[in-house]
């Protein structure tokens, strides 16, 4: 990487928040993935000028949130991992609008919300991700969507100019937005969410953590379900049902508790997760006709 790019990177970026050859294992919850040349974790201030300053050099950036449905190459990234933290995480409710910034982890902004006597955001609570990650992912369990509760999100273009967008504008259906195909960086979310009782939307989400904890395999590294919903069918049904449960590649594993994950079950590469994924959808095509969709990102070399 160009050295003189690299001098003014770690300038524009606060001391301790600039890692090179940093393992990407470390940044996602599969804990698989080869080392990204430079990952920063900026403030809202140094965000655009690391943008520009990546743009200015012709250096390639990627940004991730909390890399909870990432799949990185064993290889690794060739360029800027710019990560959304906490330094970009601010929770501000008033009234039944809660505005959080994109790095604030989906369990904080539930929990704030339930502090603050908030309803609407419960079937969230147990997502671990961003809420940046969550609007791009228009992420949704339990019947509710991020789309439900977004009034608008405040993003940055590849040239630094910000715009506010509406939910409307932001092309939201089932897992999908319209921000990665226009190069959008989510800075800011406001949600519309009701008034309600603080300790009934606590029981709300203690139980729907309960139900994550009896059907999800959370005991092992994943990036919770690896495949889309196939109109129609579930995909771990379909996959169960093509005889695969506990299907292994290395150390990757269709989950036994639930087909709908793959997980890092001992030491697995991305390598291993990618082929598994790949026979997974050849056999649920070959036995059903239905071919599944990765939910999962790939990120980097593999
Ligand atoms: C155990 C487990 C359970 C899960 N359960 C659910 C569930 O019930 N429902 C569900 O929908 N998902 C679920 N997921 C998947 C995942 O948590 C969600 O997709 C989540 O919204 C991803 O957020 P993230 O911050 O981790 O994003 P990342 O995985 O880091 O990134 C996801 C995508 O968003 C992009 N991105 C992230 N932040 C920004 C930003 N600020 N601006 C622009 N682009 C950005 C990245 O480039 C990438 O393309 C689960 C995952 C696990 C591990």
């Amino acid at each position: 990487m160009n050295n003189e790019f690299l001098n003014e990177l770690r300038k524009k970026t606060g001391t301790g928040f600039i890692f090179e050859k940093e393992p990407m294992k470390q940044h996602t919850t599969f804990r698989v993935g080869g080392p990204a040349d430079v990952l920063v974790t900026p403030s809202a201030e140094e965000l655009p000028e690391i943008v520009a300053l990546c743009q200015k050099f012709g250096v390639p950036y990627y940004i991730v949130g909390n890399g909870s449905n990432l799949l990185v190459g064993d290889k690794g990234i060739r360029g800027v991992v710019i990560e959304m933290t906490s330094r970009m995480g601010d929770i501000v409710c008033e009234g039944e609008t809660v505005i959080a910034g994109a790095g604030a982890s989906l369990g904080r902004v539930a929990a704030k919300a339930a502090e603050e006597g908030l309803t609407g955001i419960e079937f969230a609570a147990g997502i671990p991700g961003t809420v940046g990650g969550a609007v791009v992912m228009n992420a949704g369990a339990y019947g509710g969507e991020m789309k439900d509760i977004i009034t608008s999100v405040l993003v940055m273009d590849e040239f630094g100019e910000k715009k506010e967008l509406s939910a409307r504008e932001l092309d939201f259906s089932y897992r999908h937005s319209c921000i990665p195909e226009k190069r959008y960086i989510v800075l800011r979310i406001t949600m519309r969410l009701r008034k309600g009782c603080t300790d009934e939307i606590r029981a709300k989400m203690s139980e729907l953590r309960e139900m994550r904890i009896s059907k999800q395999p959370l005991e092992y590294p994943s990036a919770g379900s690896t495949f889309k919903r196939p109109e129609g069918y579930f995909a771990g049904k379909l996959i169960m049902d093509a005889g695969l449960r506990g299907f292994q590649v290395g150390g990757a594993q269709v989950a036994e508790k639930h087909c709908g994950f793959v997980i890092n079950k001992d030491n697995a590469s991305a390598a291993d997760i990618y082929r598994l994924m790949q026979e997974v959808t050849a056999k649920v095509e070959a036995e059903f006709g239905v071919t599944l969709e990765p939910e999962v990102k790939m990120l980097g070399e593999f």
